[in-house]
């Protein structure tokens, strides 16, 4: 039985009238958004301080520098009770994958009480469940973006591999593969020997690992939005560039302000990632959106030395690589939107890479992202209870890159009027409110 699980084909005829839809942020997400809605024939405006272009660095956006996989197999919660049992000891040690800026603690006191509620053994067998559901559906909401921006290439089909160093680390992820095998991931355990064979530059510190065989990597996030943008203009969108300071109905329209400037539009895509809790307040919504702050370095010298993207979840971030390097990407910072970066980050993982993959020498440019995390992993998409023609995309967390096709397709259901492909109630974005 294959993992993947196709879509309702789109209807020949759109069942509403074609809209003129504005939508706030060209990340994946926003872009993938516009790509399905110009598909159902509805003109798009996407708004962006820095939208994808030849030029343009688009560093601010988390759909630039993440580890680059289409984690299709990703459907356990970052919140469970394992995790949190490591919490205590992982914010104190100073090269843990999970930091804090303490100073923020108690802002982000009621996003960490909704988290330890998420990390129940029922909650996570309910919201893996519901991962699953739309981890099955994402690469059918990729592959017509795919085929249209004609990005084929930069898509390399290599699986990915999980890495654990000893029996007992192994032992402790069987409830996690167990869920897994559940929603009918594609799995393969390896031994030490095929480790090694599969990955010879790999240091021999596993003890085995899984391989998550219905997998794909993107060689370039950076060149696949470039792509996705490129597409939207040629099929006649237009891109917008600068700051959204609010959304607004009147009883004609909805107004995207921006600084002097009003964008009217008949629907609002708002999918500005880990900065769209404001915008959302501005239409009366409260979304308990944070952000989960990443970091990525980057190795020129390191192309060529793994096959797939490697991971060691005690370490938290991937090894994926890249045609112009090996990036290793990844760890969990809790800190908001506008603390600096801190060194000590990247270079824990420079020094913890190095040791993974001996073959590793300089580091190259890093980078700081911001993840836009709800407590339980599950991403809010659906319309605004306040304003039903402002439809929220947003809280993609860990796996926006891999559910951005299928967020697209939801969204251009519900501007057009159908039923999702699946039931979307449990991604309500007020659902904490
Ligand atoms: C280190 C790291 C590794 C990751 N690895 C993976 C991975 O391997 N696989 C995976 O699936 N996901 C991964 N992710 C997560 C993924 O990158 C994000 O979930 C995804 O990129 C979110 O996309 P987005 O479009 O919602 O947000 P973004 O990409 O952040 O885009 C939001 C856009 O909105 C714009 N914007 C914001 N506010 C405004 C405003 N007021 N006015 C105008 N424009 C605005 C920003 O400029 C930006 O371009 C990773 C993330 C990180 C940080």
């Amino acid at each position: 039985m294959t993992f993947h699980e196709s879509l309702p084909p789109l209807p020949l005829h759109p069942p509403g009238p074609p809209r003129r839809v504005a939508i706030v942020g060209a990340g994946v997400v926003g872009l993938s958004c516009a790509l399905w809605l110009q598909r159902c024939g509805h003109t798009v405006t996407l708004v962006d301080r820095e939208p994808p272009a030849a030029g343009a660095a688009y560093t601010g956006a988390a759909s630039f520098g993440n580890a680059c996989t289409m984690a299709f197999g990703a459907c356990i919660p970052v919140a469970s009770p394992g995790v949190l049992a490591r919490v205590p000891a992982m914010l104190l040690e100073r090269r843990s994958p999970l930091a804090i800026f303490w100073r923020d603690l108690p802002r982000l006191l009621p996003w960490l009480a909704e988290f330890v509620r998420a990390s129940t053994p029922a909650q996570v067998e309910r919201i893996t469940a519901v991962l699953g559901g739309l981890l099955r559906l994402a690469e059918a909401g990729h592959a017509p973006l795919i085929e249209a921006s004609r990005a084929d290439a930069l898509i390399r089909r290599a699986g990915c591999l999980y890495l654990y160093k000893t029996p007992r680390s192994f032992a402790a992820a069987q409830r996690e593969i167990a869920l897994r095998a559940r929603e009918r991931v594609g799995m393969e355990i390896l031994d030490a020997e095929a480790v090694r064979a599969a990955e010879p530059a790999l240091a021999p510190l596993y003890h085995k690992a899984v391989r998550f065989t219905d997998t794909y990597f993107v060689d370039d996030p950076r060149a696949y939005a470039l792509a996705l943008a490129e597409t939207v203009r040629r099929q006649g969108g237009t891109f917008v560039r600068g700051e959204a300071a609010g959304i607004a109905g009147t009883p004609e329209h909805v107004d995207v302000h921006l600084g002097t400037r009003v964008l009217q539009a008949e629907r609002v895509v708002l999918a500005a990632g880990a900065w769209s809790g404001r915008l959302a307040a501005s239409v009366g919504d409260r979304l308990r959106l944070d952000t989960e702050r990443g970091y990525h370095v980057m190795f020129p010298d390191g192309a060529g030395l793994l096959g797939a993207p490697c991971c060691y979840p005690e370490h938290g971030f991937y090894m994926t690589p890249l045609r112009s390097g090996l990036r290793a990407a990844g760890t969990v910072e809790l800190g908001g939107l506008g603390r600096p970066p801190r060194p000590v980050r990247t270079d824990t993982i420079a020094a913890v890479a190095r040791t993974l993959v001996p073959g590793l020498s300089r580091a190259g440019s890093d980078w700081l992202g911001f993840r836009p995390s709800m407590p339980d992993s599950l991403p809010a998409i659906g319309p605004s209870p306040a304003d039903a023609r402002v439809i929220h995309a947003v809280g993609h967390g860990h796996i926006g890159l891999t559910l951005a096709g299928i967020t697209g397709r939801i969204v251009c259901d519900l501007i057009d009027g159908r039923a999702p492909p699946l039931d979307i109630t449990p991604l309500r974005p007020t659902r904490f409110a």
